[in-house]
């Protein structure tokens, strides 16, 4: 079918809020290693890794040859009421992985569910419906993630019926804090959270949920510590801290496993997805036994550890761990943060470059630091026009995201900064 006519038929079926990349959207037609070749055949370095999914790049043998001796088998069948191997195997790790004492794990298919189990499991737990979330976050798409997030143009309905209060902390480059040092941001960041709780709940929170880097929110990262000290004030109220890992987990911010462990914590659950299956669908929940352990009805999912995502995601992760990858994404991390941040020096346009390891993001900004969302979005065109793929992102749509695979070579990293050097020239101030 010719590009034209798919895009047409793609506008006329789906809804409309479901909006594409690009003037002109791409279909990827086929991809190796960090690169995708669409249909027409022009070929691009992968800098989004399909929305972090990618985390260990495309076509690798490992993956690809676990998942089809799964198809050999024949079980495509799916149900959590048979045993199955790989997904025993995967959630022993990932118990190992979590550093959560007696962890548990259940999976879904993505990380709205993945959320929105674990939101279930602490509200049950505390029987209170009342929760924490942080501005600027993004958990989800159901009904009881929309609440919890804090981009208004993320949040479809405000109609769910959890109760949400917003606490500051994540983004740091709009807050109201910016200009306190570190210490002194973690501290006015502290005294708000126990505003919140003592002037906007009865005391009987449920949980805390929150991203260590915001994802959507345009990797805003706050200063390492900073949830050591809010888990400090939620211990004295009893309040279950849940760490959205969906995008920061796996090793993608170089220094640490989780991005929660920049903060010294131990939540009670972290919730994952993406970077785990490399592409197929899987998510989930690791949690205390008991909290885990608190629901008292059956509850079960369909397709959530299926035979086909558990074995790629399993072989994903040996990958991973064997090749180190996260020592990997520490060191072209680094490199790419360093060139990033000798482009911006010459680019009053490029307001904050920030991120961790393989999570880097460029905040485009006027000339009085307000969000400039056109440079975003033009910037997406000039890199797509030089062979390069990024995402946008951000509170205000101004935030262009880097998150490539985690088997990112030197001199693929080399390549980018080359291109979004050029490209940000390109861009018109
Ligand atoms: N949590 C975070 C931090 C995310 O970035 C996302 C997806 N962007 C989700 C949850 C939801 O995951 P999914 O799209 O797989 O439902």
């Amino acid at each position: 079918m010719a590009h034209r006519e798919l895009l047409h038929r793609h506008r006329s079926v789906m809804p409309k809020w479901l909006a594409l990349y690009y003037d002109e959207p791409i279909e990827i037609a086929s991809a190796q290693g960090r690169r995708v070749t669409d249909r027409e055949g022009r070929t691009y370095l992968d800098f989004f890794g399909g929305i972090l999914t990618n985390s260990v790049g495309y076509d690798v043998a490992e993956i690809s040859d676990a998942v089809r001796s799964q198809i050999d088998t024949g079980v495509l069948h799916s149900s959590t009421l048979y045993l199955i191997e790989s997904q025993v195997e995967l959630a022993e790790k990932i118990a190992r992985l979590s550093g959560i004492p007696d962890a548990r794990v259940f999976f879904t298919n993505s990380g709205t569910e993945a959320n929105e189990t674990a939101l279930m499991l602490a509200t049950q737990h505390r029987r209170s419906g009342q929760v924490l979330a942080l501005r600027n976050s993004y958990h989800g798409r159901a009904f009881a993630t929309v609440a919890i997030t804090g981009i208004r143009g993320w949040s479809a309905s405000a109609l769910s019926p959890i109760k949400v209060s917003w606490v500051h902390g994540g983004y740091r480059y709009r807050s109201p804090f910016k200009d306190l040092s570190d210490a002194d941001y973690v501290k006015a960041c502290v005294a708000d959270l126990r505003e919140v709780i003592e002037t906007t709940t009865a005391g009987d929170v449920a949980c805390m949920i929150a991203e260590p880097i915001q994802g959507v929110g345009g990797f805003a990262s706050p200063p390492d510590g900073l949830f050591r000290e809010f888990k400090r004030v939620l211990d004295e109220y009893g309040i279950l801290f849940i760490s959205d890992e969906v995008q920061t987990g796996w090793g993608r911010t170089g220094e640490h496993f989780w991005g929660i462990q920049a903060h010294d914590v131990v939540p009670d659950a972290m919730t994952f997805a993406k970077g785990l299956g490399n592409g197929l669908a899987i998510g989930g929940v690791v949690a205390r036994a008991e909290l885990m352990d608190s629901l008292q009805a059956n509850s079960i999912s369909t397709f959530g550890g299926n035979p086909i995502s558990t074995a790629g995601a399993l072989a994903a992760l040996n990958y991973l761990l064997d090749h180190d990858l996260q020592a990997n994404a520490a060191k072209l991390g680094s490199r790419l943060i360093h060139g990033l941040r000798s482009v911006a020096a010459r680019h009053p346009m490029v307001g904050d470059v920030r991120g961790k390891g393989l999570m880097i993001a460029l905040e485009f900004v006027g000339p009085a630091s307000e969000p400039n969302p056109a440079a975003a979005t033009a910037l997406l065109e000039e890199t797509r026009r030089r062979g390069l793929l990024v995402g946008k992102g951000g509170l205000h749509g101004n935030v262009i995201r880097l998150a490539p695979p985690m088997t990112l070579t030197e001199d693929e990293a080399e390549e980018a900064l080359g291109i979004l050097a050029e490209a940000i020239e390109a861009v018109p101030a």
